[in-house]
């Protein structure tokens, strides 16, 4: 691994100031922590907007899939976490799927959602939530307001990490919860797949985390860890989106025909990464306190 000195005045986590460069290309370098192994981005140019990945591409599970599962989250997870007097947050709401379950379960004036993408923002307005196109630092919520602030895939993108999320226990009410779910570079698939891992896919992901590295960084900004776990439900299209990057297949017809002939692989890969608590992406719950 090439040494160089990164922009970074010290690391996140360790708060040591030693840094390798990971990956690079025309885009973007990607800098390790030699010390705790945080991986953290530099652009060098402005990138083509992908947003198709977000909204109805490849990030997309479907939305009936992403339907269930939510429901069942919601029904099994965060229920036992807020009632009907309380407000929720979800941070990088997208276009407001997650939201849309939400709102079967709870009245839409105790949901609110940020998302700082104007057409994310737009759709979900449309849907008739309260929702903020800004980041979170700029929307101005009173303090201690909120009882649950879920990020579904968005800890991951933070420009800056320290000030996120000292405005998320700024507006989070002591003992409420936060919830995120990110990618894991403890994972098998990271390892595997190295600088094609899907988690480095995305022009904005910014920084990369395992569930001990966010767990130390959550610890030191005020909060407790509740529990973490792997993301299973993710697996298969993690696994699929390396493939894709790793075998360049542009070709969505021959890209279907693949991810038939790799289900049996990836399910057993699937279970085996969970089984040792290597899964590709994971979920972590602290409590403020
Ligand atoms: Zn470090």
């Amino acid at each position: 691994m090439q040494k160089k000195e990164a922009f970074f005045k010290k690391c996140l986590v360790c708060g040591k100031n030693d840094f390798s460069i990971f990956s690079k290309n025309e885009y973007r370098i990607w800098y390790t922590c030699c010390s705790c192994g945080l991986l953290r981005k530099k652009h060098i140019k402005k990138e083509v907007n992908l947003r198709e990945n977000y909204y109805g591409g490849k990030f997309n599970l479907g939305n009936i899939y992403n339907k269930i599962y939510f429901y069942f989250y919601i029904r099994f997870v965060l229920l036992s976490y807020i009632n009907n007097s309380e407000f929720l947050l979800d941070l990088g709401c997208g276009d407001g799927r997650f939201l849309g379950v939400l709102g079967r379960f709870f009245p839409k004036k105790m949901i609110y959602g940020v998302e700082p993408d104007p057409e994310g923002a737009l759709i979900v307005g449309q849907k008739g939530f309260v929702v903020f196109d800004k980041v979170l630092s700029k929307c101005g919520f009173k303090s201690d307001f909120f009882k649950v602030i879920t990020a579904f895939h968005v800890v991951e993108h933070f420009t800056d990490p320290i000030e996120e999320i000292r405005e998320i226990g700024r507006v989070l009410k002591p003992g409420g919860y936060f919830v995120a779910f990110t990618p894991n570079i403890r994972s098998w698939g990271f390892k595997i797949g190295g600088k094609d891992w899907w988690g480095f896919d995305s022009p904005y992901h910014t920084v990369l985390w395992s569930p001990e590295l966010l767990g130390k960084f959550l610890e030191d900004n005020g909060f407790e860890i509740v529990s973490r776990r792997n993301l299973v439900f993710e697996q298969i299209s993690c696994i699929y989106n390396t493939l894709k990057v790793k075998l360049c297949v542009k070709n969505r017809f021959v890209f279907s025909f693949i991810k038939i002939l790799l289900v049996p692989f990836s399910l057993i890969l699937t279970l085996i990464e969970n089984m040792f608590n290597y899964s590709e992406s994971f979920e972590i719950i602290v409590r403020k306190k």
